[in-house]
């Protein structure tokens, strides 16, 4: 593939990512979906949760992702047995 045309691809992944990142924040009303089932402060600032890791082919849909402040999407990390019990892992 030409340089421009991995270009154009890139580009057009990065504007269908933000779409469905849009769609994620608007579905879970722009509020983080983890706080509710810890007792730990949201941080500012909102991200997108897998639920199934991309690395291990979870797709970038609303159905895989859910809204978690950046706090809250490292504390899923740190705690995977927990983040498992409460289904936020697949
Ligand atoms: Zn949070």
């Amino acid at each position: 593939m030409k340089r421009s045309r991995v270009r154009r691809k890139l580009r057009e992944n990065v504007e269908e990512h933000h779409h469905i990142r849009e769609a994620v924040f608007e579905r879970d009303d722009w509020t983080c979906q983890i706080a509710r089932l810890t007792d730990t402060p949201c941080a500012f600032g909102l991200s997108v949760h897998h639920l199934k890791k991309a690395s291990q082919g979870g797709k970038y849909e609303e159905s895989n992702l859910t809204t978690a402040c950046i706090y809250h999407n490292d504390y899923i990390e740190d705690h995977p047995a927990w983040a498992k019990a409460n289904g936020l892992v697949r």
